[in-house]
């Protein structure tokens, strides 16, 4: 008779988390068109941009600012966008700064030439900066790069092959952002915008040093996509970047469970919402959830490859394989740094297995 394993409980990163009942949350009915203005709170815009991908649109704020605009975030730099920015702009009036969330190509893209064509400076943090400087590295291939990471987990050399022609260039998407333009930012001061005062919440795991903004007064959240109404926020390993992202994502999630009902978020996709709080539970229970099906699923040594369908229910098709690999190889990392399941390298791949507790 086999004995049956029951799941530890060690992947649990806070348990007052899973305690605590959060109200609820509920998206606001604002009906959004693609590249109108929609004023949600005084002075604060909402700007939907498209997006030629399965996630097909990204949300960027202009705030009034004196008698301009501070910008969050620009969309991809492609023709679409460029064009909707000339007309938006030329109604709304001047561009005053553009503020950047994290590095992603949907957010930063368009910043280079909107700082070109309207001299206006661009505010990073730091190590979102330093992200920029490396993928925008012409003697790099970042791509390429990512190859052995994929292959010590277990995705076949030629499916390696195809993903690294199928993922386009961080360039193709991001303009050139002129160094003299940009200024990194002080995270640990309040930014003023207009009669605003944004408090900077910095979150770790799905960008290095991604950059919220609450104006707690107000009761106003732009949240990027550090906790996002419909989706979660990709989490994935990366080569030369953190290597347990899944961890730093549950460690800067603390302040937005601590959002409440009262606040709008404002987030990068989909619809504003009320309740950051019962949203960063969610989330928090969905990472946790699939911990536990990954963990149960490594009775016997697996590659992140052989999880695919644990994690995603089918194996991904490109560019999405790129994400996945990266989401599952994160998960498989935070529970080997629990001391969950130990890994060893077999002909060049690494499996896992479980590690029981001693007890
Ligand atoms: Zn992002």
């Amino acid at each position: 008779m086999s004995k049956q394993i029951s799941q530890p409980t060690r992947f649990i990163h806070r348990q007052a988390w899973r305690t605590q009942a959060y109200a609820q949350s509920y998206k606001h009915d604002l009906p959004i068109e693609t590249g109108q203005l929609h004023e949600i709170a005084a002075g604060v815009y909402l700007l939907r941009l498209p997006m030629p991908f399965a996630l097909d649109h990204i949300n960027v704020y202009l705030l009034e600012d004196g008698a301009g605009f501070t910008l969050i975030d620009c969309g991809l730099n492609t023709s679409k966008t460029r064009e909707i920015w000339t007309q938006v702009l030329a109604q709304a009036g001047p561009l005053k700064r553009i503020i950047v969330t994290h590095h992603h190509p949907d957010h930063i893209g368009a910043a280079g030439w909107l700082a070109e064509k309207y001299d206006v400076p661009v505010f990073i943090t730091a190590v979102e900066y330093e992200v920029v400087g490396r993928y925008s590295d012409p003697d790099r291939d970042i791509v390429q790069e990512r190859s052995p990471l994929w292959l010590e987990h277990g995705l076949p050399a030629e499916r390696v092959d195809d993903l690294v022609k199928n993922i386009p260039n961080y360039t193709r998407l991001v303009s050139p952002l002129a160094a003299e333009r940009v200024h990194l930012l002080d995270t640990r001061a309040p930014i003023q915008i207009g009669a605003r005062r944004w408090t900077p919440i910095i979150g770790r795991g799905h960008s290095p040093e991604h950059l919220s903004l609450l104006d707690k007064e107000a009761g106003l959240l732009i949240g990027g996509d550090q906790v996002l109404p419909e989706i979660t926020p990709n989490i994935a390993v990366w080569p030369g970047s953190d290597q347990n992202p899944l961890f730093s994502y549950f460690e800067t999630l603390e302040p937005f469970l601590a959002i409440g009902q009262e606040v709008l978020h404002l987030p990068s996709h989909h619809q504003p919402m009320y309740g950051t709080d019962y949203r960063a539970q969610q989330i928090y229970s969905h990472h946790e959830e699939r911990l536990g099906a990954l963990w149960s699923a490594c009775t016997v040594p697996v590659s992140a490859y052989d999880l695919m369908p644990v994690l995603f229910g089918r194996m991904l098709a490109d560019p999405e394989m790129g994400f996945g690999m990266g989401e599952i190889i994160a998960h498989l990392y935070y529970l080997e740094s629990q001391g969950l399941l130990q890994s060893e390298l077999i002909n060049g791949v690494r499996h896992y297995k479980q590690q029981m507790p001693a007890n």
